[in-house]
């Protein structure tokens, strides 16, 4: 179908407004912080999960791609096409979808639409006492429940509690004919979505899946009772060996409700500072948040030096205003890499990780990249993050994604040379990680699911999403599908 009859159709949906066709919003939308691809035909913004049926019904049958899109701050190419592999695609943005439709003070649940940020569900949550068990990202103002869903996402309460999927208890997809599914509880005729495990785990099928199952329109989250008592302590250590073996026990013990380690990275014969954990810990008393923190202590032993805890405190102060930016305190673009390991394995991620770096070494002091590495306990696993820190060409998601950033001094020659180093040191991760095992969570079209997984688990999940996306309309490309 030509592109300007698709166009009408959407726009005889939804107001005319909501149908962005203009060069501007379409190159924006086909750009995340990282990646970019050919321009969408167009870039629609849904408010009712009607509108998004029905947006969803006309495009697949019209045979063009959906590439939803909560608040864009992902850096994997999750709703950004290859220019390779692109087809004609429209860009399905959620944030109208932003409602919270429900806090169930009794059930302990929280039902939101899928483009409501974490700030939003929060807020509405506080004013009966209660939060959800994994209460966002950092970027919790400005990213969206189905975007964290989707990509899976870690922070505030991970340590204890896990990864956003671990919150959830059920959810309302529409899939690629246009039908919109509930999983869960709230699938039984007569209930309410109050519980997960109803028969096989259908909510799961959705989650950490990059979007290419389904749109998601809502979803319910288990919610508790935001404890009274906390109590938080920094800790220098002289290596990131002794660092290692303090978080990955913190991580053993479950007793913290954040637990991260940073420190720049050890690369050449300069010396840098000491890498620093922070560690949050939380009780239904006070009392019991300080007997947590001081079995910390006993874990940390004299491995660690304690310090003032400035930095968890001011984490927990401003919990979605304490990153602002993209960009770093130095103005520079960071990009970040992850792997989700066991926590017998944290030593050899450290090791992976430092040996690229250490490769890498000549080219980036050549070109100014530093980097630095970070740790953080998320429930039964360990996410090991190196960060790089660069002068490079900005995206246009880097001025309008978060906090608007002033306008950047026009990059010098080698900002195109120090992107291209960035790039490859990322690829040079992604492959060091495939073959240590590591899992992740935001797949999108850089971390390899479909190749890293074994073939009978990638064909099942293949024949699934062939029973509910015949064409691969929905997101294609993503977790290799
Ligand atoms: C400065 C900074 C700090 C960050 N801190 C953290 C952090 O603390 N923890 C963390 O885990 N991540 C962090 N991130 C990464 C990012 O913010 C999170 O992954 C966040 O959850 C992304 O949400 P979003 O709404 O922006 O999703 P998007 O980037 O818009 O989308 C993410 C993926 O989900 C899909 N998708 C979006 N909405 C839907 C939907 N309704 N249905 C189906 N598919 C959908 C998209 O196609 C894409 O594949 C950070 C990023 C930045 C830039």
């Amino acid at each position: 179908m030509e592109a300007e009859k698709i166009i009408a159709q959407l726009e005889s949906i939804l107001a005319s407004e909501h149908v962005h066709t203009d060069d501007k919003t379409r190159k924006l939308f086909a750009e995340d912080l990282i990646f970019s691809g050919p321009p969408p035909l167009a870039v629609i913004a849904p408010a009712t999960r009607d509108e998004v049926r029905d947006s969803v019904r006309a495009c697949t049958k019209a045979g063009v791609a959906l590439l939803p899109r909560g608040g864009g701050l992902s850096y994997t190419a999750g709703y950004v096409q290859s220019e390779e592999d692109a087809v004609p695609a429209v860009v399905l943005d959620t944030r109208r979808l932003d409602r919270v439709l429900e806090v169930n003070a009794d059930n302990m649940t929280v039902t939101v639409e899928a483009g409501c940020t974490c700030e939003t569900m929060m807020a509405a949550t506080a004013e009966y006492g209660l939060r959800a068990t994994m209460f966002g990202p950092t970027t919790g103002r400005y990213s969206t429940i189905g975007g964290s869903l989707s990509n899976n996402c870690m922070f505030f309460g991970s340590a204890k509690a896990g990864t956003s999927a671990d919150a959830v208890l059920g959810l309302e997809v529409v899939s690629a004919d246009g039908k919109v599914v509930v999983t869960g509880s709230g699938a039984i005729k007569n209930s309410v979505p109050f519980f997960r495990n109803n028969g096989p785990d259908l909510t799961g099928l959705f989650l950490n899946d990059a979007g290419a199952v389904g749109i998601k329109v809502a979803a319910t989250l288990r919610l508790e009772k935001i404890p009274k008592g906390q109590a938080a302590s920094s800790f220098t250590f002289g290596s990131f060996d002794t660092l290692i073996h303090a978080i990955r026990a913190i991580g053993q013990s479950g007793l913290a409700s954040e637990c991260l380690g940073v420190g720049p990275a050890p690369l050449g014969d300069e010396a840098v500072s000491d890498p620093t954990l922070h560690v949050m810990c939380e009780g239904w008393t006070q009392e019991i948040a300080d007997a947590h923190l001081a079995a910390i202590f006993e874990i940390v032993g004299t491995d660690g030096t304690a310090g003032e805890p400035v930095v968890p405190n001011f984490i927990r102060d401003n919990p979605f205003s304490f990153v602002q930016s993209p960009l770093d305190a130095k103005g520079r673009m960071q990009i970040w890499t992850h792997g989700v390991f066991p926590l017998g394995r944290v030593t050899d991620a450290y090791d992976g990780f430092m040996t690229v770096l250490k490769d890498q070494f000549a080219d980036m002091a050549a070109l100014d990249i530093e980097a630095s590495l970070s740790f953080a306990c998320a429930g039964s696993a360990m996410m090991v993050e190196p960060v790089l820190y660069w002068h490079g060409q900005a995206k246009n998601l880097h001025h309008t994604g978060m906090t608007p950033v002033e306008d950047r001094a026009p990059e010098d020659n080698d900002a195109a040379r120090r992107d291209a180093c960035v790039r490859s040191i990322r690829g040079a991760f992604a492959s060091m990680m495939d073959d240590l095992g590591a899992a992740h969570m935001q797949y999108g079209r850089f971390y390899s699911y479909a190749s890293a997984t074994n073939d009978e688990t990638v064909a099942l999940l293949r024949n699934v999403k062939r029973a509910v996306d015949p064409e691969n309309l929905i997101n294609p490309g993503v977790l290799g599908l």
